[in-house]
């Protein structure tokens, strides 16, 4: 069946410090389940990648994994994917990503999850594509980010309609319907899962 939406997570291939990491991830994935969505993401098993796809496919979601083969071949696939493609390098990998998203979402992560978030939004703001992009800010971890992106802005580096582009929420319950509605779509709710 073809989900209601496909939701492009990115985050950290390790748990962090705080469980509160965990807890936001299994939420992300547990609501794109039980909403009748996809995740799209980096088809990792370790730390909050694993976490995320775990909770959408046990809330009855459909998870698309895209990894590279370096990746693949030190075992880090996670298998159970409804579909795992696997690519060449990082660039294919994060097209396909970029393609089959309806939305981009970050969580907490280090500097892959940065790297991949920041692109999104420099594409955005360049008008590659018209995909509303979000920053899950858990327990305040991206608090001191948007500080500096702050004052970028009073620097005169940034402008506000661009910081205007990123949705910001703290909870997924609150942040990723925006996302969903920003990108003209609906959920399918799942009355089981709720
Ligand atoms: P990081 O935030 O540095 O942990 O990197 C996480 C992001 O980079 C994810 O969104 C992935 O797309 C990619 N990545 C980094 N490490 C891995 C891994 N072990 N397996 C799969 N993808 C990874």
């Amino acid at each position: 069946m073809k989900p209601a939406f496909s939701l492009c997570v990115y985050c950290g291939s390790r748990m962090g410090q705080r469980p509160e990491y965990e807890q936001a991830a299994d939420e992300v994935g547990r609501w794109i389940g039980a909403h009748g969505g996809q995740l799209v993401y980096g088809g990792g098993k370790s730390g909050l990648m694993g976490i995320v796809a775990q909770a959408t496919l046990k809330a009855g979601g459909q998870v698309v994994g895209v990894i590279p083969t370096a990746l693949v071949e030190k075992e880090w696939a996670m298998n159970e994917c409804t579909e795992l493609h696997i690519v060449a390098n990082m660039h294919e990998r994060k097209r396909m990503m970029a393609d089959r998203a309806d939305a981009f979402v970050a969580l907490p992560g280090g500097i892959g999850t940065m790297e991949e978030f920041f692109e999104a939004w420099t594409w955005r703001q360049l008008s590659y594509h018209n995909k509303p992009v979000g920053l899950l800010n858990t327990s305040g971890f991206y608090d001191s980010l948007l500080g500096f992106l702050g004052s970028m802005v009073d620097q005169s580096f940034l402008n506000d309609w661009q910081m205007d582009l990123i949705r910001t929420g703290s909870q997924a319950s609150e942040l990723l319907p925006q996302l969903v509605q920003d990108a003209g779509l609906s959920t399918a709710p799942r009355l089981d899962q709720i």
